[in-house]
């Protein structure tokens, strides 16, 4: 019966941290936050509910990419130059922050982000 349940939670859709590497995650990096030009905070990642492969997707605001689904997929892009120069820059514009914000991941939209990347890094 405890098992059913918990296969049942485990299911596209799903927000909640289960693995080790989703609460490690969740714990260290998902807090990060940088300083937009207007002042204020904000988070540097965010988390979207499980896709079909039941892995979370994440998206990483100060770099504008939105298709890194999966823990590895997040910790890949973390240690990338791309992601490690935009760390450096001390303020963030808020204008352009909150324009990767509204950005629907729509899927022409991934796949641009995705080759973006490569050939970036
Ligand atoms: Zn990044």
């Amino acid at each position: 019966m405890d098992l059913e349940s918990a296969n049942d939670t485990l299911c596209p859709g799903d927000t909640v941290a289960r693995s080790k590497p989703e609460t490690d995650i969740e714990q260290h990096v998902l807090g990060t936050k940088v300083k937009l030009s207007d002042g204020t905070d904000a988070l540097v990642f965010s988390r979207t509910p499980r896709n079909k492969d039941l892995l979370f997707g994440y998206s990483c605001h100060i770099c504008g990419v939105v298709c890194l689904y999966g823990e590895r997929m997040l910790q890949i892009h973390i240690a990338g130059r791309k992601h490690q120069a935009r760390l450096n820059v001390t303020v963030f514009d808020a204008e352009q922050y909150r324009a990767s914000l509204v950005a629907k991941p729509k899927r022409k939209l991934i796949f641009f982000f995705c080759d973006d990347i490569e050939k970036m890094d």
